[in-house]
C-alpha cells in the first residue's frame, strides 16, 4: 500500500471484479425478461451423414443482448442452470424448434433432423415430457425427427427421474444422444440401462486426432463401444479433412463441425448461405499419419 501504483493496481483490479459481478447479476436477472422480449435466437449447425448428405441440425441458443451484444450459451446457461431458469429457456427452445422446423424442412427433399440440448435441471423438472408431447403435436412435428442431447453427467446427476423422462421421450419416438461423451469420468455400466441411441464424441478428442495418439485411441475405442452396443456415433468439432478421414475409416455415422458449417441463424440457412448439398464428397483420400 505504500507504493502509489500498487494501490492504483489494486483499485483497477477490484473494479474489474465488480464490473464482472454486475454483468453476471444483470444477465442472470434478465433471463425471463429476455424470453418475453425475444432476445434469444436459435442458431443451427449442420450435421452430415457418412456420405456427406445433410442429415439435420443441432439447435444452439444465442442471446442477442441489448447491452452486451451476442452472448454465447457458455456464459448464460450455467447461470440459468444454477437458478433453475434454464427450464424456461428449454421450453422456449422446444417451442422455437417446433415453429422453425417447418421452414427448416424446406431446405431438403428428405426428412431433416433437429437436435436440441437439455440440461441437468430439465431432467428433474416435472412435465418436461408433457410439454414436448403437446408442443410437437400442436405443430404437427414428427417426433422421429427430434433428438435430445443430454450430457452423461446431467443424466447421472438425477438418474431415476432422468431415466423416466428419457424413456418417455424415447417411446414418443424422439432420439436421445449422450453429448460430450468420454468426458464424464463415469462408469460405463449405466449405458446398458438407459434409452440412448447415439454417442456424441466430445470435440476435445476430435480436435486432438491430428496430434495425439491417445486421443485417436480414445476415439476409436468409443466408436467400437458404440458399435458393439448398436448405438450410432456422431463426432462434433470436426475442423479438418484429416479428422474427417480418420473418423470415416473408423465408421463414424454423423459428422458435425466448423469444417462444414458454424452454427448460423435460421434466416441465413433459408437464404442458402450454406451450400450443404452435399457437405462433403465420398472420395476423400486425405490420410492421417499415425506414426
Ligand atoms: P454442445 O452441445 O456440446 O455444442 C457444441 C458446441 O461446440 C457449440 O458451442 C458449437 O458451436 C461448438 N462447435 C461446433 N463445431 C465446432 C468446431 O468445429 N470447432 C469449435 N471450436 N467449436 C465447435 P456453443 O453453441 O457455444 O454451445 C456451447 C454449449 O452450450 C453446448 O455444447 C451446450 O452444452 C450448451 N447449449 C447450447 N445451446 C443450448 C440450449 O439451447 N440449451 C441448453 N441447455 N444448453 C445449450
Ligand atoms: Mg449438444
Ligand atoms: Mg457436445
Ligand atoms: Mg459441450
Amino acid at each position: 500500500r505504500s507504493k502509489a501504483n500498487g494501490r492504483g493496481t489494486y483499485t483497477m483490479f477490484s473494479s474489474a471484479l465488480i464490473q464482472d459481478y454486475k454483468r453476471k447479476l444483470q444477465i442472470s436477472n434478465s433471463i425471463l425478461k429476455a424470453i418475453e422480449n425475444n432476445e434469444f435466437h436459435l442458431y443451427y449447425q449442420a450435421k452430415a451423414d457418412v456420405h456427406g448428405k445433410l442429415y439435420g441440425f443441432e439447435a444452439l441458443i444465442r442471446w442477442h443482448h441489448p447491452e452486451f451484444g451476442v452472448l454465447s450459451p457458455g456464459e448464460f446457461i450455467p447461470m440459468a442452470e444454477q437458478s433453475g431458469k434454464v427450464v424456461d429457456i428449454t421450453r422456449w427452445v422446444i417451442k422455437r424448434v417446433a415453429i422453425e422446423m417447418e421452414q427448416i424442412q424446406t431446405l431438403a427433399a428428405h426428412p431433416l433432423h433437429v437436435s436440441l440440448n437439455l440440461s441437468a435441471h430439465d431432467l428433474r423438472s416435472a412435465d418436461l415430457f408433457e410439454y414436448v408431447n403437446q408442443t410437437l403435436y400442436q405443430h404437427a412435428i414428427n417426433p422421429n425427427n427430434i433428438e435430445f442431447e443430454v450430457t452423461e453427467s446431467a443424466y447421472l446427476e438425477s438418474f431415476d427421474t432422468a431415466n423416466e423422462y428419457i424413456t418417455q421421450l424415447s417411446e414418443l419416438g424422439c432420439s436421445i444422444a449422450l453429448d460430450d461423451f468420454g468426458t464424464g469420468y463415469s462408469s460405463l455400466s449405466y449405458l446398458t440401462q438407459i434409452k440412448v441411441d447415439t454417442l456424441k464424441i466430445d470435440q476435445q478428442f476430435v480436435k486432438e486426432i491430428d496430434s495425439s495418439s491417445r486421443s485417436r485411441l480414445v476415439t476409436s475405442t468409443i466408436i467400437d463401444l458404440a458399435k458393439s452396443l448398436q448405438l450410432t456415433i456422431c463426432a462434433e468439432g470436426i475442423e479438418s479433412t484429416v479428422q474427417q478421414s480418420y473418423l470415416k475409416e473408423l465408421g463414424c455415422d454423423y459428422y458435425q463441425g466448423y469444417l462444414y458449417s458454424k452454427p448460423i441463424p435460421l434466416r441465413s440457412l433459408l437464404a442458402k448461405e450454406l451450400d450443404f448439398a452435399p457437405l462433403f464428397t465420398d472420395t476423400n483420400t486425405t490420410e492421417i499419419n499415425t506414426q
